[in-house]
């Protein structure tokens, strides 16, 4: 009989719509661990932030009005079968999440060292077991800088937003590739000139450029990467 492979928590992180929640949610299919889209939580405080008229049109954020609130902000992830829905106080907000309207606010609120404490704290205690694939953009360095497994993914810009583009339109979202490659470049430049725990590659983590790679390409290469570690321990 096989011995069973032991638990490992899998780090993966990487620019905006590199593919990275893709391929982190079919690994933790493939080896039956859980998977949590630690984006999906930035965006739902930021839903919350924007329902309750705590950012303006311009894109100014009520901080104080935010940070009081942030404690009373009820995230949680469903599943359903094969798939996963974000719930913002049990509400199913998967959907609104992903609005370029989120996009476009989400850096600034995850770049308030405040929120990023609090979400980090919930990430770390899901992860307390072990058996998780956590993707997002400080996993390898702050949340889990312990992981067994740290993958950092990159694509060029004009590729993500190529990308990120099918995805809106395919839901039905009447944006411009110039208005998705704008958001990009936007939240990558936030995401990496952050005070607080910056996009950075981690050290040890292993880097993945999959610019030219298929989907298949990718989840083959990434369980690859899995088997070599789990070999080792
Ligand atoms: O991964 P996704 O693009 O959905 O994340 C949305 C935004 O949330 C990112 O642009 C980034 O500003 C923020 N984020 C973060 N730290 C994470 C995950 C996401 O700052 N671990």
């Amino acid at each position: 009989m096989q011995p069973t492979a032991p638990l490992i928590t899998i780090a993966i992180d990487g620019y905006s719509s590199s593919g990275k929640s893709s391929m982190a949610r079919q690994l933790a299919k493939s080896i039956g661990y859980r998977y949590i889209d630690s984006g999906a939580m930035y965006r739902a405080v930021t839903l919350y932030a924007m329902r309750h008229g705590m950012i303006d049109a311009e894109g100014n954020i009520d901080t104080e009005a935010l940070l009081e609130a942030l404690p009373g902000i009820d995230i949680s992830f469903r599943i359903n079968g094969d798939t996963q829905s974000t719930t913002l106080g049990g509400e199913d907000v998967e959907s609104e999440i992903r609005s370029m309207a989120v996009s476009n606010n989400v850096s600034p609120v995850a770049a308030i060292p405040q929120v990023r404490h609090a979400l980090v704290t919930m990430q770390q205690a899901m992860g307390q077991q072990k058996g998780i694939v956590m993707d997002g953009r400080d996993i390898g360095t702050t949340v889990f800088p312990h992981a067994e497994m740290k993958i950092f993914v990159n694509a060029s810009p004009q590729t993500r937003a190529q990308r990120r583009l099918a995805e809106l339109i395919e839901k039905g979202s009447a944006v411009t590739y110039e208005e998705v490659l704008s958001n990009v470049i936007n939240r990558d430049n936030i995401d990496r000139n952050r005070k607080e725990s910056p996009l950075r590659q981690a050290d040890d983590a292993i880097e993945l450029d999959n610019s030219t790679m298929s989907i298949e390409q990718q989840n083959r290469w990434l369980l690859d990467r899995y088997n070599e570690i789990i070999a080792r321990l």
